[in-house]
């Protein structure tokens, strides 16, 4: 098991039927290679977890770097894990408006350093916690 986390720019044009069409896209695509997770998008970003076996996670990350709906990715964390965080979604979605986006810039502004296991785990939790609300 694999997680990675990126964050990207997306792109300027974009409308929210291309991001339900990214969701579609992916809902209907992750089943088939074990991949779960969350695309959180808001204020202009996207940020992404998937999470499964290592060389789909980053079959899929290099496929989805190639997607001119956003650009400028980059890795917040890629670690081994031992469990998914996001179990139930293949792949879940939040509208930033609905949460504190803090959270992300807070994971954004630490990116040069390692980003501390417990802190990412605690903020994944709540993305999950949000999502059970929101569903
Ligand atoms: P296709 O059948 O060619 O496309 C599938 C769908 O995507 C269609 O509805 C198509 O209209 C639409 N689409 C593809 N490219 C474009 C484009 N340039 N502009 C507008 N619509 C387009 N894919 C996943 O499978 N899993 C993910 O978790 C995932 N996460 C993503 C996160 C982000 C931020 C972005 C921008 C894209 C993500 N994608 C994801 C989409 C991915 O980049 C590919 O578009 C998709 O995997 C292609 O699927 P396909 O091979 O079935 O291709």
């Amino acid at each position: 098991m694999f997680r990675l986390l990126y964050i990207s720019r997306a792109a300027p044009t974009i409308s929210d039927e291309q991001v339900q069409d990214i969701l579609q896209c992916s809902r209907r695509n992750n089943p088939n290679t074990g991949i779960t997770g969350i695309l959180v998008h808001g204020g202009g970003l996207f940020m992404q977890v998937l999470e499964g076996p290592e060389q789909e996670v980053l079959r899929k990350y290099v496929k989805i770097l190639d997607d001119p709906r956003h650009s400028a990715a980059e890795i917040l964390y890629i670690s081994p894990a031992n469990n998914r965080i996001f179990q139930k979604w293949s792949m879940g979605g939040i509208e930033s408006d609905s949460l504190q986006f803090q959270y992300i810039s807070k994971l954004h502004a630490r990116r040069l350093e390692v980003v501390d296991a417990n802190t990412f785990t605690e903020t994944m939790r709540e993305f999950a916690q949000r999502l059970r609300e929101a569903k």
